[in-house]
């Protein structure tokens, strides 16, 4: 008899825990991503603020699961799904919407930027997704500080020092954070004609506290934390406008040459590719064995999938996700040698950190309520043991260390695709991009 065809789509958090729960399964398994590597997207503001280097939070997926045998690695966008023909359509740079069919689909496609409504924003406040995204945050966030020293005109040293980040949960304040140390360690004593430390830092949010996902203890203390470090923390306001000219904010006019989406997300297609019921923000709807309902062939966990527990959702993070996965894993594993099924999915809670600048996290788990130095070593210990590979675990710990022993970043680059042809940075001058060196221009 034909070995069972299992195809996840998707090589994230709950994707990859899917396949590795699968590894001794008599089965064919294809896991098709749209991106080669596994990213680490927790550490992605530490990319985006030139601690870590993009290589030492992705891997190569295929790298990762080289010695699993039963699963081959498809570089590819998955399009659609058609649920009766059983097969996803596939999209490579060969071909466009290729069947390929499957008995047992997982889909874990996580989530994307939501702009409320508001792309036009998207132009003008890039969000942290992926590995391009932080790459392409690290260059706005390096390039405001070589424009505000090749500027002549001091009146507009203010403006393009100026780092507006809209949304305070986890990501803005981690970042926020990040840039307060960044401009107070890294930069104090390389530049000449301006103070890095001058810079304003302003994080804002609708909401009435910063990290609204945790107890309000943690969340003032998180909020005090910030301030000391120089952050400007608006809440309780919404931002009207974004535009190349900085953020509007209840009314008034904040001029920024960098703005930075840290706020909503958005469900991956899944939902409209299998036509089925999604909650309001549009992820999948799952039963409690995390199967699509009326199709126990079809499972969709992660960010993309909506469950409640104890009456309410689970939340989008990666735990949620790493277990959902191995669950999901595990069913299919049963049915396929048929054995029992494994009871009901339930998730347990380990508990949420958020870093604020060097030295300083919050933490909460259970009745468990932490923030200072200890908490950042918790936070430090379980980000590196979940990091995908072990030589990863190494490099980041070794930065790390090195970081907070010396404020040296690990990779402060500007990196950009236009080669060495001039890029105008500042009225008077243009900077070569792939040279360091910075014309008058005639
Ligand atoms: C900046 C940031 C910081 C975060 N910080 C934390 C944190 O501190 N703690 C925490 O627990 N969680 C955090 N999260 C959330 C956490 O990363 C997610 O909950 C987790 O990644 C969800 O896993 P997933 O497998 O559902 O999706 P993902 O990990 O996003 O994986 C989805 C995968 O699917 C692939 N894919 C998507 N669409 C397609 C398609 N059409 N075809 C093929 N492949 C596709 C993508 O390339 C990706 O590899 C953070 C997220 C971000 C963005």
């Amino acid at each position: 008899m034909a070995q069972a065809r299992i195809i996840i789509v998707g090589g994230g958090f709950g994707g990859l825990a899917a396949v590795k729960a699968l590894r001794n399964a008599p089965a064919e398994i294809i896991l098709i991503d749209r991106s080669n590597h596994h990213l680490f997207q927790p550490l992605l503001y530490q990319v985006a603020t030139s601690v870590l280097s993009p290589g030492q939070i992705g891997y190569p997926i295929r790298g990762i699961l080289g010695n699993q045998k039963n699963t081959t690695v498809i570089l590819g966008e998955v399009t659609g799904v058609d649920k009766d023909r059983k097969c996803v359509f596939v999209a490579d740079a060969d071909h466009e919407g290729m069947p390929i069919p499957y008995d047992y689909l997982v889909l874990a496609t996580g989530v994307t930027h939501s702009y409320f409504g508001h792309n036009e924003f998207e132009e003008f406040a890039p969000g942290l997704k992926s590995l391009a995204d932080a790459v392409a945050v690290r260059n706005k966030i390096l390039e405001a500080f070589e424009q505000a020293e090749a500027e002549e005109d001091p009146s507009r040293h203010r403006d393009l020092l100026t780092f507006v980040l809209v949304g305070g949960g986890p990501t803005g304040v981690e970042m926020a954070g990040a840039i307060a140390v960044l401009v107070r360690s890294t930069l104090k004593s390389e530049f000449r004609r301006i103070d890095p430390a001058s810079a304003r830092i302003v994080l804002v949010d609708r909401a009435p506290r910063v990290l609204s996902s945790f107890s309000e203890d943690l969340s003032n203390a998180a909020k005090q934390r910030l301030e000391r470090l120089g952050v400007e923390v608006r809440l309780g306001q919404g931002v009207d406008r974004i535009d190349a000219d900085g953020v509007v904010l209840a009314g008034k006019r904040i001029v920024s040459k960098t703005v930075i989406w840290t706020a909503g997300v958005a469900p991956s297609p899944a939902g409209k590719w299998l036509n089925t019921k999604t909650d309001p923000a549009g992820r999948v709807r799952v039963e409690t064995n995390l199967h699509v309902v009326g199709h126990p062939e079809i499972f969709v966990v992660g960010d993309t999938a909506s469950l409640d527990q104890d009456g309410k959702p689970l939340p989008g993070v990666a735990q949620v996700a790493m277990q959902q996965g191995r669950y999901a894993g595990k069913v299919i594993h049963s049915r396929i040698v048929g054995k029992p099924e494994p009871g009901p999915f339930s998730y347990f809670d380990k508990g949420s950190m958020a870093v604020v600048g060097k030295g300083f996290a919050v933490l909460q788990s259970g009745r468990v309520q932490v923030n200072g130095l200890f908490a950042w070593l918790a936070w430090a210990a379980v980000h590196l043991e979940f990091l995908a590979q072990s030589s990863l675990r190494v490099s980041v710990f070794l930065q790390w260390v090195w970081t907070y022993l010396t404020g040296q970043r690990g990779s402060r680059l500007i990196v950009n695709h236009r080669g060495s042809a001039p890029v105008r940075v500042a009225a008077g001058f243009t900077a070569t991009t792939g040279a360091a060196t910075a014309v008058k221009v005639p």
